[in-house]
């Protein structure tokens, strides 16, 4: 049986011995005091109970203030004998509502539901393992985070789901799980705590504890509970309830408690589950200099690399960028994560905008917002021939579109392939001769978005040939070479020469030999990443060695 004690009505306990010079040990004993409901069990009451009869003798026998301290403690027993076994569980109400999202049920799902549906072509990705979102207000940051909650599978049944921010409002000096609430509210309905898990995490390690001040006012987590509760209802192929939430805000500048953080939610980064990381990006610069911090420390977090990700935010503070607070304000949630994943999961990154995006705001001062998918696995990609043909099909369309005097045709409905970021050479062949090649190297922009506007720059922009006419187009051959996401490797066992091309990267030079440098060259692999790095990213022969390397391959049809 669970008996809950409202503390508000003893809360004056704490004062007594300073009043009554009684050792403090008597009042402490077996209690622990907050603004808070104490959950207790019948073993525990009957202690208390105890307790209170001790302390209403001690104090009749000792006080000065006899008539004070009778009144007290007659109030403390009828409160502990009135207990009533209480059934009522515990809900953090929605303390942010109205404040970062509407209090009004219909308005808040009506909202949430146009943000994911902005986003129904996106593509799922059954290995997606975690997410980084924003948690500003929808208005400005809603878009981003929808971005990430459609990238979410919608035929697995998640045991749980973690959710980690920063804490805005409490210092911490590590971590607080919310060992207290049964369930969170929303104006949308509640959404249940995975009581067991929380315990074990407060049980784990001395670097999580729990402080209810740090979850009171917090929105960071809150405001992300709309999103699971609109997907879940209008997605999820089965459970149409949000999984169990572990509720978990962060703050200290102890990297080595983040790493333990880490060691204790790694076993926890299964199939099983999803983790949610909360965090905003670059606060309060303008809005150029937003884009410019946030892209690199988009780039570092796109990398998997803890220590990467940490630098850069060290190297940002120390950037002198004007008016610049932070470049995440849930760094260390974020560098929690990374460590986890430990480079072996891919980051893919979905959207970034800030809030200078939207209508009205100005560009002064701006807050930064990113959407990341955290996907395990990275399974090796492919094309369909189908998807090859409408590739195919996309490109020529581009061109023929140009000669129209059209824009690029805006493409709805993609599958997940063609919506992957990865770079795309398009070669044009006429009668058997080259007329016109030009690539794009890089993450940019989805594949269909490269092929299209590669097509059309192979068709008029490629300066060893005149702009292609009209009357060429009928006997005009396409080939397309899709390079694959690149995947970070830290050996060259893992670099295979003929089948992958190398990238390199370091500081701000990179370079990069496609697979088939490797066909018209006799090299050792230690001879082409030598050359790669000497003649392409102009690092020094042995400038590899300390660089970050990555392979992909090339899709040529
Ligand atoms: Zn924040």
């Amino acid at each position: 049986m669970i008996y809950l004690l409202d503390v508000a009505k003893i809360v004056t306990i704490p004062l007594i011995p300073k009043a009554l010079g009684l050792p403090r040990a008597i009042c402490y004993s077996g209690l622990h005091f907050g603004p808070c409901k104490i959950r207790y069990s019948e073993e525990k009451r009957n202690t208390f109970l105890l307790f209170f009869s001790r302390l209403f003798v001690t104090l009749l026998q000792n006080c000065k203030m006899k008539t004070l301290l009778t009144i007290l403690a007659t109030i403390m027993m009828m409160t502990m004998c009135n207990g009533q076994p209480a059934q009522e569980p515990v809900v953090r109400p929605a303390t942010q509502a109205d404040r970062f999202y509407t209090a009004d049920a219909g308005e808040l799902s009506d909202e949430v539901d146009s943000l994911l549906a902005l986003h129904r072509g996106a593509a799922a990705d059954s290995g997606v393992a975690a997410l980084i979102v924003p948690h500003a207000s929808y208005y400005f940051s809603g878009n981003v985070a929808a971005a990430a909650y459609m990238t979410v599978p919608r035929d697995k049944a998640y045991k749980r789901i973690f959710l980690l921010g920063p804490s805005h409002h409490e210092w911490l000096d590590g971590a607080s799980v919310n060992t207290e609430a049964d369930y969170y509210a929303t104006p949308l309905g509640k959404v249940r705590v995975d009581r067991e898990t929380v315990m074990a995490l407060a049980g784990a390690d001395s670097v999580f504890s729990y402080q209810p001040r740090a979850h009171d006012r917090e929105h960071c987590l809150e405001v992300q509970l709309p999103f699971l509760q609109r997907f879940f209802a209008l997605y999820a192929a089965s459970a149409k309830d949000v999984p169990p939430i572990v509720p978990i805000v962060i703050s200290t500048n102890d990297y080595g408690k983040l790493r333990r953080m880490a060691e204790v939610l790694r076993p926890y980064l299964t199939e099983e589950n999803l983790f949610i990381v909360s965090s905003d990006f670059s606060h309060y610069p303008s809005y150029e200099d937003a884009c410019t911090v946030d892209a690199r420390t988009g780039r570092a977090v796109e990398s998997g690399d803890a220590a990467r990700f940490i630098a850069v935010m060290e190297a940002n503070a120390r950037s002198g960028v004007r008016n610049l607070a932070t470049s995440a304000c849930g760094g260390q949630a974020i560098a929690t994560l990374l460590m986890m994943t430990d480079g072996t999961y891919r980051v893919k990154h979905l959207l970034y905008q800030n809030s200078g995006d939207a209508p009205d705001h100005d560009r002064l001062r701006v807050v930064g917002y990113h959407a990341f998918a955290v996907v395990r696995g990275a399974a090796a990609f492919t094309l369909s021939d189908d998807e090859k043909r409408l590739l195919k099909q996309i490109a020529l369309t581009s061109i023929k579109d140009s000669l129209d005097g059209k824009p690029v045709a805006h493409l709805s409905s993609l599958n997940a392939h063609l919506l992957e970021k990865c770079g795309a050479f398009v070669s044009l062949h006429r009668q058997g001769r080259l007329r016109g090649c030009i690539g794009h190297f890089g993450e940019d922009m989805p594949l269909h978005e490269a092929v299209a506007a590669m097509a059309r720059a192979a068709a008029f922009e490629d300066p060893r040939f005149m702009p292609l006419t009209r009357d060429e187009l009928a006997d005009i051959d396409i080939e397309i070479s899709v390079l694959t996401p690149m995947r970070r490797i830290h050996s060259l066992d893992e670099f295979e020469l003929h089948r992958h091309g190398i990238y390199m990267r370091r500081g701000n030079r990179s370079g990069t030999f496609l697979p088939q440098v490797a066909d018209e060259v006799d090299w050792t692999k230690e001879e082409l990443v030598g050359h790669c790095a000497r003649d392409k990213a102009h690092i020094g022969w042995d400038g590899w060695r300390d660089a970050e390397l990555y392979v992909y391959e090339a899709i040529v049809f």
